[in-house]
C-alpha cells in the first residue's frame, strides 16, 4: 500500500486517501472483485486509476458516455498518465491507431464504450494483451428500473466469462437495495466484495419550497445566493427549458439549453460551454448530467418534482463535488403531484412496472412534505441507519422548521367542498368557493348557494394551496382518470369526513425566506491584496485551459488556488504540499506559480 501512497501523492498531489479508497484499492489491487457505491464527488475514480497503475497491463474502463470519458483521459492526460479513449468520436484511422498502441502496451487506462467493448472485433482484441483490471463506471446503467438503463450493459457479464482471472470493480452513486441487487445479479459479481460508503453530502444544503412561480422565485434565488456561479436548473419539457433559459438570458444571466430535441451539435456546443467557461447556467432536462464531473457547480436547481429520490439524489448530486458549499434548491407544489400522478397513470408500461414507479414518487413526496430534516429522510432511504443521528442543521427543514398544525377540520372542509361541487373541479375552483371568491365560473355552477361556499375565508389562498396539496400527497384525494385534474374523493377521504381520523399538515411560516448568507463550510473570503493574487492566478488558469484546449478545473482546482494563495509557497518544496500538486503539474507549471506567486 505503500506504493499506492506514492502514487497518490505523486502522481495526483493529494496528501492522503478518502473515505473506503485505501481498502479499495487494495482490495483490487491483490485481484479481487468489488462494488463500489459512494456518492458523487466521493472519488471514485481513483478507485480504479490507481490500481491501474499498480498491476501489470492496461485497465479497461467501460463508461456510457462520451464526454465524461474525455474528461476523464484530459484529466489524466494533465498529470502525465497513459490513457486513451475508444470511442465512436475517433475517426477510423484514430481509432485503428489507438488499438494499435494498445497492442504495443503504451496504455495504462483505456476508456470504452460498451458498445465498442462488447464487439467480437475488440474482445479478441485484448485476449492479446495482459488486463490489469476491469472497471464499469455508472454501473446502475444496467438496472432496467433505473432511468438511465443502456441494454449493453446488462451484456458485460461476458467479460467475467472470457476473462475469469482479470478482476472487476463495478462502481455507482446510486445506491438503493434493488438497484445494488440488480448490478451484483446481472453482472455477476456475487463473490464481489460490497464497499459502501456514506451517501451524505453535508456541504449540499437541501431546500424544498412551495411554488408559486418558479421563475421568478428561481430568479430571486440565483440573485441572492449565486450571482456569477455555475449551476444546473432541471425542467421536465423542453419547452420549459427552452423558456426558462430565454428568461435568465433576458435577466442577464448566461444560460445555456440543453434537450432531448436540440440536434447533437447543438447540445455539445452547449455542454462544452457550461464545462470550459466560467459561471454558466445550465437549463435542462434530465437528459443532461450523468457523468458530468464539472467540480465547480455551486447550485441544482429544480423546478418540477423528480420521479423518485434517486433521481432527485443524483441530480443534486451533481452540486459541489469540490466540497465546497453548495445549494440544492427545489420549488414543488400540487401539480407537480398530478401531473407525476397522470404520468405513472397514463404511461404503457406493465402493471409492475407502474407499481414500482408509485412507489418511488411516493417516497419523493413523503421527502417534500416531511418535517423532519431532509437529510436524515435521504440517508435512510439510502439504508444508512439514523434513528440516533442528529439533524443535519443544513437544510431547510432543521434551518426553518415548519409548524405542524391539527388541520382535521380546516381538511373535512376541503374534502365536504369537493363533494358539493360534484368531484368535477380542481383546486383553483375549489379554494374560490372555500374562500368566497364570487368569480364568473362560481356564479356558472352556482356554488355561491352551496354550503361550503365561504367556509374557508380565516385563511389565505396560499394556505389553502398548501392544505390542497399535502391531501393529495397524502393520499386523501385523488385526481380524475381523464387527466383534466378534478380531484375526487376516495375511501381514505371518508375516514376523515366522518371524523375517525385527525390530520396534521405542515405550515411553512416564512416559506419565502431562503437559506441567505454564504455557508461556513465557503471557502475562506479574501481580503484585497489576496484577492488581486486570485484574479491573477485565475486568469493565469483560464489562459492555460485553453491553450491546452480543457476545462479550466483540469488545470487546477479552485481549491487549489484557494491554498496558493492563503499559503503563497515560494519554492518547489513548498508547492508540493499544497493539495492538486502531483510531480507533474509541479514539473509544468511549477515555475509559472512561483512567478506569480514571488514576494506575496
Ligand atoms: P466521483 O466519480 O466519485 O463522483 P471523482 O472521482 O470525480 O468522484 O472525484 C471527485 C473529486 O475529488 C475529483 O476532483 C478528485 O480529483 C478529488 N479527489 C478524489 N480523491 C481524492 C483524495 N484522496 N484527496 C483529494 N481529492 C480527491
Ligand atoms: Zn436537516
Amino acid at each position: 500500500m505503500s506504493k499506492a501512497l506514492n502514487i497518490l501523492k505523486e502522481v495526483f498531489g493529494y496528501p492522503a486517501f478518502r473515505g473506503q479508497q485505501a481498502e479499495v484499492i487494495a482490495h483490487l489491487a491483490n485481484g479481487g472483485d468489488c462494488l463500489v457505491l459512494m456518492p458523487t464527488g466521493g472519488g471514485k475514480s481513483l478507485c480504479y486509476q490507481i490500481p491501474a497503475l499498480l498491476r501489470d497491463g492496461v485497465a479497461i474502463v467501460v463508461s456510457p458516455l462520451i464526454a465524461l470519458m474525455q474528461n476523464q483521459v484530459a484529466a489524466l492526460h494533465e498529470i502525465g498518465v497513459r490513457a486513451a479513449v475508444l470511442n465512436s468520436s475517433l475517426s477510423q484511422q484514430e481509432a485503428a491507431q489507438a488499438e494499435q498502441k494498445l497492442l504495443a502496451g503504451e496504455y495504462d487506462l483505456l476508456y470504452v464504450a460498451p458498445e465498442r467493448l462488447l464487439t467480437a472485433r475488440f474482445l479478441n482484441l485484448i485476449t492479446r494483451i495482459p488486463i490489469a483490471l476491469f472497471a464499469i463506471d455508472e454501473a446502475h446503467c444496467v438496472s432496467q428500473w433505473g432511468h438511465d438503463f443502456r441494454p449493453e450493459y446488462s451484456q458485460l457479464s461476458v467479460l467475467h466469462e472470457r476473462f475469469p482471472k482479470v478482476p472487476r470493480i463495478a462502481l455507482t452513486a446510486t445506491a438503493d437495495m434493488d438497484t445494488r441487487k440488480e448490478i451484483i445479479e446481472r453482472l455477476g459479481l456475487d463473490v464481489a466484495r460490497v464497499f459502501v460508503s456514506s451517501f451524505d453530502r453535508p456541504n449540499i444544503r437541501y431546500q424544498i419550497i412551495d411554488k408559486t412561480n418558479s421563475r421568478s422565485q428561481l430568479l430571486t434565488f440565483i440573485q441572492a445566493e449565486h450571482p456569477g456561479d455555475a449551476g444546473i436548473v432541471y425542467c421536465l419539457s423542453r419547452k420549459k427549458v427552452e423558456e426558462t433559459t430565454v428568461w435568465l438570458a433576458d435577466h442577464g444571466m448566461r444560460a445555456v439549453a440543453y434537450h432531448a430535441g436540440m440536434n447533437m451539435q447543438e447540445r455539445s456546443q452547449n455542454q462544452e460551454k457550461f464545462l470550459r467557461e466560467e459561471g454558466i447556467i445550465m437549463v435542462a432536462t434530465i437528459a443532461f448530467g450523468m457523468g458530468i464531473d464539472k467540480p465547480d457547480v455551486r447550485f441544482v436547481a429544480h423546478l418540477d418534482l423528480p420521479k423518485s429520490i434517486e433521481g432527485y439524489y443524483q441530480e443534486t448530486g451533481r452540486a459541489g463535488r469540490d466540497g465546497q458549499a453548495a445549494n440544492a434548491w427545489m420549488v414543488y407544489g400540487l401539480g407537480d403531484v398530478i401531473q407525476q400522478r397522470r404520468m405513472i397513470e397514463e404511461s404503457q408500461a406493465q402493471l409492475k412496472f407502474k407499481q414500482v414507479a408509485a412507489r418511488k414518487l411516493e417516497a419523493m413526496l413523503s421527502l417534500c412534505e416531511t418535517t423532519t430534516c431532509r437529510r436524515l429522510r435521504l440517508l435512510s432511504y439510502f439504508g444508512e441507519a439514523t434513528d440516533t443521528a442528529a439533524p443535519c442543521g443544513n437544510c431547510d427543514v432543521c434551518l426553518n422548521p415548519p409548524q405542524v398544525w391539527d388541520a382535521t377540520v380546516e381538511v373535512q372542509k376541503a374534502l365536504s367542498c369537493v363533494y358539493r361541487t360534484g368531484q368535477n373541479f380542481g383546486a383553483g375552483h375549489l379554494i374560490d368557493v372555500l374562500r368566497g371568491n364570487l368569480t364568473e365560473r362560481v356564479k356558472q355552477w352556482h356554488h355561491d348557494r352551496i354550503s361550503t361556499f365561504g367556509i374557508g375565508k380565516d385563511l389565505p389562498e396560499r394556505t389553502w394551496r398548501a392544505v390542497f396539496r399535502q391531501i393529495v400527497a397524502l393520499g386523501l384525494l385523488t385526481t380524475d382518470s381523464e387527466g383534466h385534474g378534478a380531484l375526487q374523493l376516495i375511501e381514505a377521504s371518508r375516514l376523515v369526513l366522518k371524523g375517525q381520523q385527525s390530520v396534521f399538515l405542515r405550515l411553512q411560516t416564512k416559506p419565502e425566506r431562503s437559506a441567505g448568507k454564504r455557508q461556513t463550510n465557503d471557502l475562506v473570503p479574501l481580503d484585497s491584496a489576496e484577492r488581486y493574487l486570485w484574479e491573477q492566478l485565475r486568469s493565469w488558469r483560464a489562459k492555460t485551459a485553453k491553450e491546452h484546449g480543457v476545462p479550466a478545473y483540469v488545470i487546477f482546482h479552485d481549491a487549489t488556488l484557494h491554498e496558493l494563495v492563503r499559503l503563497c509557497p515560494q519554492t518547489e518544496d513548498e508547492l508540493r504540499l499544497v493539495t492538486g500538486i502531483g510531480a507533474r503539474k509541479l514539473d509544468k507549471y511549477g515555475n509559472h506559480l512561483i512567478e506569480i506567486l514571488r514576494g506575496c
